[in-house]
């Protein structure tokens, strides 16, 4: 036993701001689960915690390697030129591909110049899709034949396609023509 004399520290309640900034640093308790990842609603049920599915849907982004200049992109952000019904129909089959993934049987193909958005909407559809919790990743096509081509080269430095697992297919893809801006 401790010789140590037993200190009493008085307790005081945290204001809702201070609580909410615990929440917001990932502390690991959250107030609206305390810790479990499901949020009882009162009268219908328990749901995934937003905490879990913000948490998520942070590390599903990262993880989706969007380039800095197209971090931004989302499908709302984009705006078809004036009486361009090829864009519009685009924005339209994106927004769709994403609202009804995974109940889709097949993918987009996006064609067009330079400049018209192609990447913007491959982008837009990665971010959707990231915010329904699915994982994704962009890949410039033209990277990615270069690193296929690489990992058959065997003087080349770069570690086999498999052995670093970055060519591994994920669910969804947004992939970049290889066309040269
Ligand atoms: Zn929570």
């Amino acid at each position: 036993m401790s010789a140590q004399r037993a200190v009493i520290y008085p307790l005081s309640a945290a204001t809702n701001e201070v609580a909410e900034a615990r929440t917001n640093r990932q502390s690991p308790v959250c107030s609206s689960c305390f810790g479990t990842g499901m949020e009882v609603v009162p009268g219908k049920g328990a749901r995934r915690c937003h905490c879990r599915t913000r948490d998520r849907q942070a590390k599903l982004l990262e993880q989706a390697r969007i380039p800095p200049r197209y971090q931004r992109c989302s499908l709302a952000s984009y705006s078809p030129a004036l009486n361009n019904n090829a864009q519009l129909q685009a924005v339209n089959l994106a927004f769709r591909l994403t609202d009804e993934y995974p109940a889709v049987d097949r993918g987009l193909l996006l064609m067009g110049s330079c400049g018209v958005g192609k990447t913007h909407l491959a982008v837009g559809i990665l971010r959707g899709l990231v915010e329904k919790g699915v994982t994704g990743l962009f890949y410039d096509f033209g990277a990615l034949l270069k690193e296929i081509q690489d990992s058959y080269n065997p003087l080349s430095k770069t570690s086999e396609l498999n052995r670093s697992g970055r060519a591994k297919e994920p669910p969804s893809a947004a992939r970049e023509s290889g066309t040269k801006q």
